[in-house]
C-alpha cells in the first residue's frame, strides 16, 4: 500500500497522526524504492561530493582503532550507508594500516532493499553483512560511523496556544493532508530541554523521541564493547524554539505533505539533546564541530593538494570546487556538524581538541 493510503486510512480510523508517523511512513517508501543521491536524484551528500570526505574519516577511523589499542577484531558499523561511497573510500584509504583490515568486520545498518544492493557493488571485493538491529552486533569494540543518517529520523512538534502545550498533527481536508493539532502525550514533554527559557504563545519546539531511543541503543552499545563514533549531520549545538523540518523534490524544497514517499524529508539534528543524553548514559561526547573545522584539522587540505599534484587542470579545478563544498562557511562547513562519542577509551579522539 502506497504510505499515502496508509496514512489516510490511519487518519480516518484513529484521527490526525503525529508528524513522526508520518515522516516515518514517508520515509520508509522514499527510501525504499529509490537511489535518491545525485543529479538525477534529489540531493547531494558529502562523500557524493569526493572521496576527500570518506578519505579523511577513513584516517580518523584508523587513528581510533590504533588509540583502541589495535584490537585484533573489530566492527566497523555504518548507519544508513546511502550507495556505500563513504565506506568504499574509508577502506580504500585504510588498506595500507597495517593490521587494520584484517581486523574489521564490516556492518551496516541499511533500511532500503534498494541502497543494500547498491551497496554491495560498491564494497564488492569486501564483506559487508547488513543488519536490520543494533542488537545483532558481535560484542566486540566498535567504530561507528553516520553521515546524514541521524536527520532521517523522524521528529515530533509541539506548539505552545492559549498556555499549553498541542502536538502538532497531520489530518485530512477532503483528500489533502492539511497541519492540525492533538493533545500532547506525556512522553513528548518529558523531552524539553530543560536549559530553554519560558515558552511564548505561538513557540514550536521540535523534539526527536525515535533519535532519542535510537542513539540510547547506541550508547549501550558503546557501553558494551568499547569503542568510539562519529556523526555527522546538519543541525545545531544549542536547543531553541523554532521547528526545521522541510522536504526536497529533485533538488527543490516543497511542502512535507506534498509528494508524500517520493520527496526527501529531514530534519536538523539538535546535537545538544545528544550530548545531554550521552552524558546521563555515561558516554563522552565531543563537540558538535563544524564540518568544515573538523575535515581541516584531520588534514583535508594536504589530501586535496596531494591529489591536485596528479590532476589535470580540470581535475584540479573540480578538485577545488569540492573542497570549498564540503569545508567553507557558505557551503557545507558551518551547517554541518560533527560530534565525536567514545566509550572506554582513555584519551580524547582524534579530530576533537580536548
Ligand atoms: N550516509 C549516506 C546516505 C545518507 S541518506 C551518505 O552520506 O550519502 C540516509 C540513509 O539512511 C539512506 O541510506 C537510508 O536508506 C538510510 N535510512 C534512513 N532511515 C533509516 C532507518 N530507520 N534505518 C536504517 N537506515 C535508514
Amino acid at each position: 500500500m502506497s504510505p499515502h493510503q496508509q496514512l489516510k486510512d490511519e487518519i480516518c480510523r484513529d484521527g490526525p497522526v503525529d508528524i513522526g508517523r508520518f515522516m516515518g511512513l514517508a520515509l520508509e517508501h522514499y527510501y525504499g524504492t529509490r537511489d535518491p543521491f545525485g543529479q538525477a536524484g534529489d540531493f547531494t551528500t558529502a562523500p557524493e561530493i569526493s572521496q576527500m570526505f570518506g578519505e579523511i574519516l577513513g584516517a580518523w577511523a584508523a587513528q581510533v582503532w590504533i588509540d583502541m589499542g589495535c584490537p585484533g577484531r573489530f566492527t566497523l558499523l555504518e548507519l544508513g550507508p546511502g550507495r556505500g561511497t563513504l565506506m568504499a573510500d574509508v577502506l580504500r584509504a585504510t588498506s595500507r594500516v597495517a593490521g587494520f583490515h584484517d581486523a574489521l568486520e564490516i556492518k551496516l545498518l541499511e533500511i532500503s532493499p534498494v541502497l543494500r544492493q547498491k551497496q554491495a557493488e560498491a564494497l564488492a571485493g569486501y564483506k559487508p553483512e547488513w543488519i536490520s538491529d543494533l542488537a545483532d552486533l558481535p560484542e566486540i569494540p566498535l567504530i561507528l560511523l553516520a553521515n546524514e543518517f541521524l536527520d532521517a529520523l523522524p521528529v515530533r512538534h509541539i506548539e505552545y496556544k492559549g498556555g499549553v502545550w498541542q502536538e502538532r498533527a497531520v489530518g485530512l481536508e477532503g483528500e489533502t493532508f492539511v497541519f492540525t493539532h492533538k493533545p500532547v502525550p506525556f512522553d513528548l514533554i518529558e523531552l524539553i530541554p530543560p536549559v530553554l527559557p519560558a515558552p511564548k504563545d505561538g513557540d514550536i519546539l521540535e523534539l526527536s523521541p525515535g533519535r532519542a531511543a535510537f542513539m540510547e541503543d547506541v550508547f549501550e552499545l558503546l557501553k558494551n564493547r568499547t569503542g568510539a563514533g562519529v556523526l555527522i549531520d546538519y543541525g545545531y549545538a544549542r536547543a531553541a524554539y523554532g521547528e526545521t523540518l522541510q522536504a526536497i523534490y529533485r533538488h527543490q524544497f516543497c511542502s512535507v505533505l506534498a509528494h508524500v514517499g517520493e520527496a526527501d524529508i529531514t530534519a536538523h539534528v539538535d546535537f545538544s539533546a545528544i550530548q545531554r543524553a550521552a552524558v546521563k548514559a555515561g558516554v563522552k561526547a565531543f563537540g558538535p564541530m563544524e564540518q568544515g573545522a573538523f575535515l581541516k584539522d584531520l588534514g583535508i587540505e594536504a589530501r586535496c593538494a596531494m591529489l591536485m599534484k596528479n590532476s589535470t587542470p580540470l581535475q584540479a579545478e573540480a578538485l577545488r570546487k569540492s573542497l570549498r563544498r564540503l569545508t567553507h562557511s557558505d557551503e557545507m562547513g558551518s551547517l554541518f556538524k560533527v560530534m565525536g562519542l567514545t566509550y572506554g577509551l582513555e584519551h580524547g579522539i582524534a579530530g576533537f581538541a580536548s
